[in-house]
């Protein structure tokens, strides 16, 4: 693919993603893309924040995967509106997909949009989806090298996770050269350290999400 080419399809999805912003600004819609590489625990981080979220909140979530609604079923169980977006292999979320996506639901009655990015720490950070705040996530056991070989994800994101964080005592991981890492690359984006086994953290990411809610909670 050259230079042309690549630009041609980037501004047809920045202009996409122009008109899915204005859909969730219109219904005072939050809307949070969350990054990571495969298996960093986005799904398991969304399904410990919902049942906190849940109370007083209306939240509906879309899954993005090359194959499978196996994390849509995950979701599912949590009785909230869920629609699994499968790319056929492809390797992040469009504007487009997300646009098609959000038919399903009823705009006007949710608070909140999860969005679960393909597990890729590269070309999510190409594709604006029209999403409010970025989420990006790292697991310890990746390594605390991350941040520093894959900046972008880092650079762009409005909070920075750092799941599993209950393996700290088992594995390799320098929280020091993380935290200093992720400071320098990002300095405005909170850090937080979760774990969704022992449930470290959940209540401060709960918050973060609470925070970023526009609409006076209703119900
Ligand atoms: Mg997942
Ligand atoms: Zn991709």
């Amino acid at each position: 693919m050259d230079v042309p080419i690549v630009q041609k399809i980037l501004k047809a999805n920045d202009d996409l993603a122009g008109d899915v912003r204005s859909l969730f600004e219109a219904h005072n819609l939050t809307a949070v893309n969350l990054m990571s590489s495969p298996g960093a625990g986005k799904t398991s981080l969304i399904e410990a924040a919902l049942p906190l979220l849940t109370a007083n909140l209306r939240v509906a979530v879309i899954e993005g995967d090359p194959e499978t609604a196996l994390d849509a079923e995950r979701i599912a169980i949590h009785n909230v509106p869920v629609v699994q977006i499968e790319t056929a292999g492809g390797c992040h979320l469009e504007a487009h997909l997300v646009k098609k996506a959000l038919d399903q639901f009823d705009l006007n009655v949710l608070d909140l949009v999860l969005i679960e990015n393909v597990g890729n720490l590269i070309c999510p950070a190409e594709f604006d989806l029209g999403e409010s705040y970025r989420v990006a996530v790292v697991s310890v056991p990746e390594g605390h090298d991350k941040p520093v070989k894959y900046p972008k994800v880092f650079r762009m994101a409005d909070a920075i996770v750092l799941n599993k964080a209950d393996l700290l005592p088992h594995v390799p991981f320098d929280t020091a050269t993380f935290d200093e890492s992720v400071t320098r690359l990002n300095p405005r984006a909170p850090v937080m350290r979760t774990s969704c086994m022992d449930n470290t953290g959940i209540d401060a990411w709960t918050a973060w999400l609470r925070s970023r809610i526009v609409r006076e909670a209703t119900i």
